[in-house]
């Protein structure tokens, strides 16, 4: 479907995106394929093999990309094994068999090489690149070479992080504790950026960008934010196009030292807060009008990938989100508890950014366990090392990656209890093939391991359906450069309404030979992100509906949303979406974070695990103690 105004926002540019990327769904159309893959696979050579196979420069729709999934919702939906052939033994034996290839596959076969020096590891990875949800977006625009973190951002809190985690960290060579000498802490402060809110007319009548007065989730720390909150307000109260009576509320939320639950103590309304959530609270003990909960509705999305009607009013508390200073609640959990108070102090130091995110942990992996693979031998030059993929799966490695595999059945040979190996069947480019080792770790998606590996208790299998996970996008945006962002003082900006419900300016961290983007004029990639919520519905049911929605939207729908809304949003700045968007990587994440048992909110719809009262999930902790946005 296209818009009237698609040239306007530049729907007819040759930027780098859909054209090229789609071409890697393998699985789902051989046809599909780019020539040189397509080449290869003719020649009955494997895609890795050739020279252009290299998937973290493909921008377009990436993460959960056409052709690592069909085969595995084949399974789910039990028509898989009525059409498949009979897998061919390929005679390999493993000693240890990896299912997925994320940093828990990497890091299970680095534990495994640990103890057994010798030991020969197949790891199976059903998308085109390694590293799971740890997943590096590269684009090269005039002449320069950027970053961007496709998924997973950073090493952080919620602290203590686990020794064996720590451990691992330590072993690979990264310092945590270096992390400011590689972050430009200061860089868009000292140029007059902060964070600010986009209105959309849609949701609140007219399109505005102006200061966000208490920024959460897309902004920075709550600490730096209320430094000057006073000037900050009088500006953001005279732009935003909010009521009178709205401004008021938000006002008194902000600045009132208001006990909204005067008769109870601090267990108690605690009790109370978890039970209920934050829009509810806003409305019914805040007193606050419909358009506050319009304007916090989305400020939850980047930790807990729905809103404020799903969030508990204790969690809300957690994210230093407005409206309880005067309630005096005790920060310490309530008697009883089994868990410690985390320690601010370690979370904040125990922070650190690549500017791939955790993308150069999994590389710093994958260098142990295939060194030919990924040259280099530090921590600094690791993130702008070139990956050689030709080299993860020879038969002369001992550890052997293998993409575009996914393992369709996991099943003991003989009877599990006296067994000596098992036998896992993987599908690649539409045919199967079998491997067998003494040893299996199923480092894959929970709620895949069930339907591949039917000997499995069934209450843990049941166990294992209920994790859904949070559906989220990640999308990276290369610009030429970033002067609307200085022109109109913005590093970052929440979105309630808009598609994408923040965007920032990348981290600016620069390491070994990758420098940062450290003047408007340069290019730089900016980072938006969506949650495909359904307010209103349980926390479970607004992710297995957003994750249909994922499934269901072409890129092309995407990228006239992001046109439209950096347009709307920077163009008072000079914005030109048409001549300033070089390249598009939109990380789809229809299984993405870990589904968050909430207090005894969820206990009211659905899911029977409440944290205890009084003690914040573990996202609400991870946010106040996040360091997410430095500068
Ligand atoms: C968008 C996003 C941002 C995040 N940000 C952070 C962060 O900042 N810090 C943090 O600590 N954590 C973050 N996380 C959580 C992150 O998922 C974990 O930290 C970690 O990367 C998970 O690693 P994993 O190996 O367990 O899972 P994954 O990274 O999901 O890896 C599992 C792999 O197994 C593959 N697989 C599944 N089924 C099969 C099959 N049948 N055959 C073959 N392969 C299969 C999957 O496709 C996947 O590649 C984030 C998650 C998401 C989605």
């Amino acid at each position: 479907m296209k818009d009237s105004n698609d040239k306007e926002i530049g729907m007819d540019r040759g930027i780098t995106r859909r054209d090229f990327l789609n071409g890697v769904a393998v699985t789902a159309g051989v046809a599909m394929l780019p020539p040189h893959l397509l080449a290869a696979l003719q020649h009955d050579l494997d895609p890795e093999k050739s020279p252009g196979y290299y998937p973290p420069a493909l921008t377009g729709l990436r993460g959960s990309h056409t052709g690592a999934f069909e085969v595995a919702h084949s399974i789910r939906d039990g028509d898989f094994w009525k059409k498949a052939g009979k897998p061919a033994e390929t005679g390999e034996t493993f000693d240890l068999i990896v299912v997925g290839g994320g940093l828990s596959g990497l890091s299970a076969a680095h534990f495994f090489r640990r103890s057994n020096p010798n030991a020969r590891i197949l790891i199976l990875e059903n998308h085109d690149d390694f590293g799971g949800h740890a997943k590096r977006n590269e684009f090269t625009v005039d002449g320069r070479k950027m970053l961007g973190f496709g998924g997973t951002f950073s090493i952080e809190s919620p602290a203590p992080y686990s020794a064996v985690a720590k451990g691992v960290v330590e072993e690979l060579g990264i310092d945590v504790a270096s992390y400011p000498n590689y972050v430009s802490k200061n860089l868009y402060h000292s140029l007059g950026l902060v964070p600010n809110i986009f209105f959309d007319k849609e949701t609140f009548g007219s399109d505005k960008l102006t200061i966000n007065p208490w920024p959460i989730g897309g902004g920075e720390s709550v600490g730096n934010a209320t430094a000057n909150l006073g000037e900050t307000w009088k500006r953001f109260a005279s732009e935003a196009p909010l009521s009178y009576a709205a401004t008021q509320d938000l006002q008194r939320l902000l600045f009132d030292q208001n006990d909204y639950l005067p008769d109870l103590t601090s267990v108690e309304k605690k009790q109370k807060l978890a039970q209920i959530s934050y829009a509810k609270f806003l409305i019914d003990n805040a007193h606050s009008s419909e358009e506050i909960v319009k304007f916090y509705q989305a400020s939850p999305h980047p930790l807990f990938g729905v809103g404020i009607d799903a969030v508990s009013a204790q969690d809300a508390w957690g994210l230093g989100m407005p409206g309880f200073k005067g309630m005096k609640l005790d920060p310490a959990p309530g008697k009883g508890m089994n868990r410690d108070t985390i320690p601010n102090a370690e979370a904040d130091r125990y922070f650190f950014h690549f500017p791939d995110g955790n993308a150069s942990i999994a590389r710093l992996l994958v260098r142990r366990l295939v060194p030919a693979a990924i040259p280099g031998d530090s921590i600094t030059d690791v993130v702008t090392a070139k990956a050689n993929y030709s080299k993860l799966d020879e038969s002369s490695s001992p550890v052997r990656i293998r993409l575009n595999s996914t393992a369709v059945r996991v099943r003991h040979i003989g009877d599990s209890a006296t067994a000596k190996e098992v036998e896992i069947t993987y599908s690649r480019f539409g045919k199967l093939y079998s491997v067998r080792a003494p040893f299996a770790v199923l480092a894959c998606w929970n709620m895949v391991i069930p339907y591949i590996c039917s000997e499995l208790p069934e209450k843990q299998k049941q166990a294992l359906h209920s994790a859904a996970k949070v559906p989220l996008l990640y999308t990276n945006v290369a610009l030429r450069n970033w002067q609307a962002f200085q022109k109109l003082g913005a590093n970052a900006v929440y979105a309630p309404g808009s598609y994408h419900s923040s965007f920032n300016l990348d981290l600016p961290v620069s390491i070994g030979d990758y420098h940062c983007s450290a003047s408007p004029e340069q290019p730089i990639v900016i980072h938006m992100m969506k949650t495909p919520c359904r307010p209103g519905l349980p926390a479970r049911d607004q992710h297995r509906m957003g994750r249909i929605e994922l499934f269901t939207t072409d890129f092309e729908t995407i990228e006239r949303k992001i046109r439209d809304q950096l347009a709307r949003a920077l163009g008072p700045g000079g914005f030109d979406p048409a001549r300033d968007i070089a390249a598009i990587t939109v990380n789809r994440w229809p299984h993405g974070y870990a589904y968050e048992y909430e207090s005894q909110l969820q206990t009211l719809t659905q899911a029977p695990m409440p944290t205890p009262t009084g003690q914040l999930t573990r996202r609400g902790e991870r946010f106040r103690n996040s360091r997410r946005v430095e500068s």
